[in-house]
């Protein structure tokens, strides 16, 4: 028999629902919801649950993640239940029950546990360097840069990479697993045949890469479609350099983290400022969009979707930083700075990729190969 969760209404609004209780079902929101079909009355099935508090249903749902937020339903609402709200709050939601460690439960609905770990991980960060750093040179090379790797030798650097990589990915990969036994292995009425896991598997790769499910939020008022295909190629240009520059840290390093000054056009360059600028453009249009809650999607920001932009904002002010302190030949300035800069972008890391708002970015594309597997089985079946 289902379980219901009398408290639930009380718990996903730390998650940052609002008052979906006020939901009399008229159906609006499913009529305008491009993902709505006969068989799925997209979102009103999920606000239901929500009402009812049906946690097993809900954390065996795909829903939350098939939805890119377009706010239509938010609009339509003659209640203002917000339905748009409530897709991004059981979206953190499930992150949470995903995570079999806790902490992203934690992080989403503790300030003191947020900004706690971001100290902490600093700190450690500090302690590091306070220990171990090389000399603080002021010989500049033979191009008047700053020797930046007999303070901070790549090598060392690295092997911290490494083990930070290490551990980013058996967390992520470890819930992600967790979020498939949820979905498809631990229930006994859903047979998916092997060769439909390798078939469909090229999608994961797709939407990761082009985040794809956005297209299906197809408005017809013209200005709606310019912020939504606006919002959707920002947003991409702002994933593809978060991965470049984590690619750049993590497996080139030694390339990347380099005392030579190349000329502007040498792909080590080229590839830093492409990220760079995505990350600026990215981080500032998603800080404006936010304040000025201009759209759906951006009207109610969680305490976590700002630390993510600050910790974003400080990662990419400070590497460009460091960049010119470098080239210009301050050795003072470039040491500090590249402390601080890795104070604050290795709890980013630690934090956003495995626990929190990064790790929707790996959970979306799973969640549509998940829900292609599970239709192809149907079909396959019938
Ligand atoms: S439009 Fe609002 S009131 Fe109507 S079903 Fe959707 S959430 Fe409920
Ligand atoms: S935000 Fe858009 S995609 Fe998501 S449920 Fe509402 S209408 Fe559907």
């Amino acid at each position: 028999m289902a379980q219901i969760n009398p408290d639930f209404a009380k718990e996903l609004k730390e998650y940052g629902a609002l008052d979906f209780n006020a939901c009399y079902n008229c159906g609006n929101c499913t009529a305008v919801c491009s993902l709505s079909d006969k068989d799925n009355s997209f979102p009103r099935k999920m606000i239901r649950l929500s009402v009812l508090g049906l946690e097993d249903e809900l954390q065996t749902s795909l829903d939350p993640w098939l939805c890119y937020y377009c706010g239509e339903c938010s609009e339509t609402c003659p209640q203002n239940t917000d339905p748009g709200e409530l897709m991004m709050s059981l979206r953190r939601y499930l992150t949470s029950k995903y995570d079999w460690t806790g902490l992203a439960g934690k992080l989403y609905t503790s300030k003191v546990w947020e900004f706690g770990s971001i100290i902490f991980l600093a700190a450690v960060i500090l302690v590091l360097f306070i220990f171990f750093h090389g000399p603080m040179t002021t010989e500049l090379t033979a191009e008047g840069g700053v020797k930046l790797n007999t303070f901070a030798p790549w090598k060392q650097v690295e092997i911290g990479d490494w083990i930070m990589a290490g551990l980013l990915s058996f967390f992520l990969l470890s819930n992600i697993f967790n979020m498939y036994l949820k979905i498809i292995g631990r229930r006994k009425e859903i047979k998916i045949p092997l060769k439909l896991y390798f078939k469909e598997f090229w999608k994961v790769i797709l939407h990761f890469a082009t985040q794809l499910q956005f297209s299906k939020c197809n408005t017809q008022i013209s200005n709606k479609k310019f912020e939504l295909s606006t919002y959707w190629i920002i947003h991409l240009f702002l994933m593809t350099s978060y991965v470049i520059m984590f690619i750049l840290i993590v497996v080139f390093l030694g390339w990347f983290q380099t005392d030579n000054i190349y000329a502007w056009w040498h792909p080590q360059r080229l590839l830093g400022y492409y990220a760079t600028i995505g990350l600026t453009v990215g981080v500032i249009y998603f800080f404006i969009s936010r304040l000025k809650k201009s759209q759906e999607k951006t009207k109610h920001t969680h305490v976590t979707d700002w630390t993510f932009l600050v910790l974003l904002f400080l990662s990419t002010i400070t590497g460009i930083l460091v960049h010119i302190f470098r080239i210009y030949g301050m050795p003072y300035p470039t040491y500090y700075m590249y402390v601080f800069h890795l104070m604050v972008l290795f709890p980013m890391l630690m934090i956003e990729v495995p626990f929190s708002k990064w790790s929707h970015l790996a959970y979306r594309p799973f969640a549509i190969y998940f829900n292609n597997v599970i239709s192809a089985a149907k079909k396959i079946k019938k």
